[in-house]
């Protein structure tokens, strides 16, 4: 069996990815309870550029294949924003309510149609030799009106996906997976693994 590092501590994404992984000949190791660490700051514009950086130097300091990802939301109304400054959005201490409060004001009085927003994700797999292979998935949907639903996380109570009717946040986390940006460019990495050259 080969080894794959999640370069990641984030508990939800270690569950999601050993599921969609959980047929391919790979042990899977995260960050969590290993002596690894760096601290890669994301210095790209894009997000592919994010995950590359954080994929290639995990590959080098480890040894191992590494998988690293990079996801935000896009809003079209706001040129983009917050982009791959989701998670520092207005600050990096920033409460969520606050960010909703935010962007629901920049965006009163649009009219649906002009609301337009998309989850993207790219995930990056890189092995020591420097080989590596990006790619990306996309949710699209709407900014609501207002946050709705408890589940999920970051800006799912206010990302509506119009054929649903519901919020991330209204979606069971089977669900979300199921649609989801980052379930999307899983599974795209999960063919990527399967024929992955051996170093
Ligand atoms: P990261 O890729 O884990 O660093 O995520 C960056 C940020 O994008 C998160 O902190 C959230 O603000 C936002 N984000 C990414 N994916 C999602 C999602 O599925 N739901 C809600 N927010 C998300």
């Amino acid at each position: 069996m080969r080894t794959l590092l999640l370069a990641t501590t984030n508990s939800h994404k270690v569950e999601e990815y050993s599921a969609i992984f959980a047929d391919l000949p790979f042990t899977l190791l995260s960050l969590t309870g290993l002596q690894l660490d760096l601290d890669v700051e994301e210095t790209g514009t894009t997000f592919e550029e994010n995950a590359t950086l954080k994929a290639l130097a995990y590959t080098h300091a480890s040894g191992m294949l590494s998988l690293a990802d990079d996801s935000g939301l896009e809003i079209d109304a706001l040129g983009g924003a917050p982009g791959i400054y989701s998670a520092r959005f207005a600050g990096p201490d920033t409460s969520y309510e606050e960010r909703f409060r935010i962007i629901l004001e920049q965006l009163r009085g649009l009219p649906v149609a002009q609301r337009s927003a998309r989850f993207r994700c790219v995930i990056t797999l890189a092995d020591p030799s420097g080989y590596h292979r990006s790619v990306e998935g996309v949710l699209e949907g709407v900014i609501a009106d207002a946050p709705r639903g408890v589940h999920g996380f970051g800006y799912d109570p206010i990302f509506l996906v119009p054929e649903l009717g519901k919020t991330t946040a209204e979606l069971t986390p089977e669900h979300k997976n199921r649609i989801s940006h980052r379930g999307h460019a899983a599974r795209l990495a999960r063919e990527l693994l399967k024929d992955w050259p051996l170093a």
